[in-house]
């Protein structure tokens, strides 16, 4: 059985209409509303490790019931379902309102160990943050959602959890790529689980408001709940402000790291406790290209593109730091906060970088090293996946010649210049000088690089796959890959086919390389 409780909602002031119709709502943190049913829902999928990690009885999972509550048809014991309110900056611009359109809180559920995770169903119908959309959500982008966070969450990336895909049994009417080409879609309600799914939006929206009252509660909601570490410090908020931007500094290295591009860094979209939140037109870096975004609403400016989400955390880290401002009140020490970021993230990175590459001492001459190869990765359309996995296996004594051939099926090109092969032999020569410096053994190097740079990564033409053949009613795609996802830096002979680069099919392929924020 399900059991849930509310700390939300315990503490913060709710709205006292209880009326699901779009509108503004001020002076309050949330609005109850419940989950529309569904006509006939069913399982497509749930995760193991979160049912183990909720404590929730494996049994239990294959029940009726537990659909039913995963769809929204049947409430669990102690829960009061609420939408939260929250605003933004989309695409560089304050939006105003905007919260919980389509996802529905349930309320917390506390595991063994005593942690307390909420769960939210997303696609579960309209709420007062609706607008004039539907509330619902597509098959198509819950598989994404749901495949996609637990696959970054065995990477070892920052993020909020899947428990459950449903089925609705109901169509969606969706316009795919905005073109004038609407159609009927598979309805699906995906279950999210995080700690919290506090957004820097619902500050902005606060203190968009002047609503200082509110914002203090909800910042010591978060400081009480989430970090009480820093309750007794001089200045917890300012406290609260850096911690965020460090756990957000890490989420965004990891991101790096693995090539995943979020696709809609709007500040409704970040999370106060650093997590990935709202996977929608995400896309995953086949060809290494800091200016890729799989976006197509973000097309004419490439704000959200892979090389520039750094730039981006800083810009809405900014925006958090002036909606936190009237309760820290110290401008100097926030302008820090956000000077500082850039730094750290450098430092970061550069450290990140290095253990791709399998560095743990320290060279003067290592960022030159790593900015020359991101360099030459962008001239020869590069997997970046393929490249740094291939890479564990050069040695310190190997010659120039087979450090090329290692690393080149990475290429998707095979028509290589001359030119390019020198300069590539070129900075392989300063690479291996350089691993005879490492103290390290070949076989341990190899096995911390296998550790961080991961064999297999949720391609977006893999997700399309799935997709293409659940539409049809078969999911066994999407149970292979979820499968495969749960180790993602093990070599699993038994998936070796999805090590592979994307196909030529899928280069220009919609869902594969193009993505709107219909979902
Ligand atoms: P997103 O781009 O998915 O982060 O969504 C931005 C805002 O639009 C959020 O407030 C969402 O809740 C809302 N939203 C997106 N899609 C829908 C939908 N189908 N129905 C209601 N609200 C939605
Ligand atoms: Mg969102």
């Amino acid at each position: 059985m399900l059991k849930l409780q509310h700390t939300f909602t315990d503490i913060l002031p709710a709205d006292p209409s209880s009326e699901n119709v779009p509108r503004q709502v001020l002076g309050a943190g949330y609005s109850y509303v419940e989950p529309k049913g569904m006509i006939a829902p069913s399982m497509i999928i749930y995760s193991q490790e979160m049912v183990e990690e909720l404590s929730l009885d494996p049994a239990y999972c294959l029940s009726d019931e537990f659909c039913q509550i995963m769809a929204g048809n049947k409430l669990a014991e102690g829960s009061t379902p609420y939408a939260m309110c929250y605003g933004g900056h989309q695409f560089g611009n304050w939006a105003g309102q905007l919260g919980d359109g389509r996802a529905i809180n349930l309320g917390e559920c506390v595991t063994t160990l005593g942690s307390h995770q909420n769960l939210q169903l997303k696609g579960a119908g309209p709420t007062p943050y609706s607008r004039t959309a539907d509330g619902l959500a597509v098959l198509r982008s819950s598989i994404r959602e749901f495949l996609c966070s637990e696959a970054m969450y065995h990477l070892g990336v920052p993020t909020t959890r899947a428990l459950a895909l449903v089925l609705t049994g109901e169509e969606v009417w969706r316009d795919m790529m905005y073109d004038g080409n609407p159609s009927y879609e598979k309805g699906a309600v995906v279950c999210r689980v995080a700690p919290s799914f506090v957004r820097f939006g619902n500050f902005e929206i606060l203190a968009a408001r002047k609503d200082e009252s509110l914002l203090k509660k909800t910042a010591d909601y978060v400081l009480e709940n989430y970090y009480p570490h820093l309750l007794n410090g001089e200045n917890p908020y300012l406290a609260l402000f850096k911690e965020v931007a460090d756990k957000t500094c890490q989420m965004i290295v990891d991101w790096q790291r693995v090539g995943f591009v979020h696709g809609v860094m709007n500040t409704d979209n970040m999370s106060i406790l650093g997590l990935t939140i709202d996977y929608g037109p995400y896309g995953w870096i086949d060809d290494y290209d800091p200016n890729w975004t799989p976006n197509t609403t973000d097309l004419p400016g490439k704000r959200y593109r892979f090389g520039n989400q750094p730039v981006i955390t800083q810009w809405n880290l900014l925006k958090l730091a002036n909606a936190l401002y009237s309760i820290i009140n110290d401008e100097s020490a926030l302008r820090d906060v956000i000077e500082q970021f850039r730094w750290q993230y450098n430092r970061m990175y550069q450290e990140m970088m290095k253990q791709k590459l399998g560095l743990y001492t320290t060279d003067d001459g290592d960022e030159t090293l790593i900015s020359d190869l991101e360099k030459l990765l962008v001239i020869h359309e590069t997997d970046m996946t393929i490249f740094f996995r291939e890479l564990a296996h050069v040695t310190s004594y190997s010659e120039t010649d087979d450090c090329f051939e290692i690393i080149k099926p990475a290429f998707y090109i095979e028509d290589i210049s001359k030119e390019y092969r020198i300069a590539f032999d070129t900075w392989f020569e300063k690479y291996l000088n350089r691993l005879k410096s490492e103290r390290i053994s070949q076989a341990e190097r190899k096995v911390r690089m296998n550790g961080i740079n991961p064999k297999y990564v949720l391609r977006n033409y893999m997700a399309q796959l799935a997709i293409d053949q659940a539409d049809k009613g078969d999911y066994t795609i999407l149970h292979e890959l979820y499968e495969m996802l749960k180790q993602p830096y093990e070599e699993q002979v038994e998936f070796l086919q999805w090590y592979s680069k994307r196909p030529d099919w899928a280069r220009k392929k919609i869902g594969c390389s193009m993505l709107s924020c219909s979902s």
